[in-house]
């Protein structure tokens, strides 16, 4: 039997509602192991979680992926006493190939109080053996490159020394409901992994125009159901055309063509913020990322997200291209997001780039006023709002 040791990091300074949140998360890495195909048993004792499995590797490969997890560590579990401790601590550092060109520290932690030796003295006379036997340097600062972390409990000692990184986060599921705007692109599916870290359960929402950009977003969906284990992503996919398509005409009726791009998001976003009222979702999530292209510039965010009734959750907005990049590969959407790249169908000549609130006011006054598009093509009103637009 192997032996895991989990770390979660913000959720142990949750106050009064710690217990909630440890509750989600074992339960979310019990859902993680039983997705896999991993027959393991998960407890929690003094502030740590313990995963005792025979497929250790495939436990790795799994649970560093649930929400909530800062680290994992496989550990050896000798008795405690001196010797063992010794011996197995040597073994560890050798399996970690600690030698002349390479430093280490010995950190300790006694849960057993009646140890006969305090910590500092345990790691005193383990570091001294490792440095003895294999030549590498102790270096007691954050620098070592090997840390051999020791716990001492009643009975038994638990010695490890690779520490995996989690996502960190919260446990998904933690944080109620949000809608996300899926697209098939690169940038969507990390916002909408970020909010998963940060325990939302996420609704995704696509506006499709073909069947192959359902595929691509079917697939990415995938992509981030392995990371959701607490809540699976079931896509609501709708057809671009239809919800778009009474805006456009209306548009065109209004000599309004190069505003195709932000009322296009504008439709996205109430249609959204209709499905998530449906669902008890409280917020809305896109891929924004302030500056990226001409949609993305400060005015234009707000034109698109003006008078949308859910709060709009950018979790992109601070990063740049390569860090979302870096991101997409980290949890597997890159290569699914540049499989296809699909061209919108309908984009204008000269898209608007610099819009604002005072001209979509007008504009939004206009079409609201005019009784039938045709009346409103007799108006001046449009070519007089537009004109600077
Ligand atoms: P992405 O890489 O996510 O496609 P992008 O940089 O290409 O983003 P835009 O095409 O301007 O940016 O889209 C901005 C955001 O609007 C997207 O991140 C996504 O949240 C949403 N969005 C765009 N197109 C769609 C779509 N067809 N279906 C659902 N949401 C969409
Ligand atoms: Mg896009």
């Amino acid at each position: 039997m192997g032996l895991l040791l989990l770390r979660y990091g913000e959720i142990g300074l949750k106050g009064k509602n710690r217990a909630y949140f440890y509750r989600k998360l074992r339960r979310n890495v019990r859902k993680c192991l039983k997705a896999n195909s991993i027959d393991g048993k998960v407890w929690q004792e003094e502030q740590r979680l313990y995963l005792e499995t025979e497929q250790v590797e495939e436990a790795v490969a799994a649970v560093q992926r649930v929400f909530g997890i800062v680290s994992l560590s496989p550990v050896r579990v000798v008795a405690a006493d001196m010797d063992a401790i010794t011996e197995e601590s040597l073994a560890l550092a050798r399996h970690m190939e600690l030698d002349s060109n390479r430093t280490f520290k010995v950190r300790v932690r006694r849960a057993d109080k009646t140890f006969p030796l305090i910590s500092p003295e345990i790691e005193r006379r383990i570091g001294e053996t490792i440095a003895e036997s294999t030549g590498a340097r102790p270096d007691l600062s954050k620098a070592a490159q090997v840390t051999v972390g020791i716990e001492i409990r009643p009975g038994q000692a638990m010695i490890f020394g690779e520490r995996i990184p989690g996502p960190g986060g919260l446990p998904l599921g933690s944080q109620g409901r949000v809608v996300s705007l899926l697209s098939s692109g690169i940038d969507s599916p990390v916002a909408s992994w970020l909010m998963m870290k940060r325990g939302c359960s996420v609704i995704p929402v696509h506006f499709s125009t073909s069947p192959a950009q359902t595929r691509q977003v079917e697939s990415l969906v995938e992509t981030l159901n392995q990371h959701a284990y607490g809540w699976q992503l079931k896509p609501i996919i709708l057809s671009h055309q239809e919800v778009l398509g009474p805006t456009l005409e209306r548009l065109r009726a209004f000599r309004g063509e190069r505003w195709t791009c932000l009322f296009c998001k504008r439709v996205m976003l109430s249609k959204a913020a209709e499905i998530a009222d449906e669902m008890g979702a409280n917020a809305l999530v896109t891929g924004d990322s302030l500056g990226q292209v001409a949609s993305q510039t400060l005015s234009n965010l707000e034109v698109i997200s003006f008078g949308i009734q859910k709060p709009i959750m950018r979790p992109l907005i601070g990063l740049d291209k390569t860090e979302i990049m870096d991101l997409a590969r980290r949890i597997g959407t890159y290569e699914p997001s540049i499989k296809d790249a699909h061209t919108c169908p309908f984009l204008p000549d000269r898209p608007l780039t610099q819009s604002s609130v005072a001209k979509l006011r007008a504009l939004l006054a206009q079409m609201d006023g005019a009784q039938a598009p045709s009346e409103a093509l007799e108006l001046e009103m449009p070519r007089r709002a537009l004109r600077d637009a």
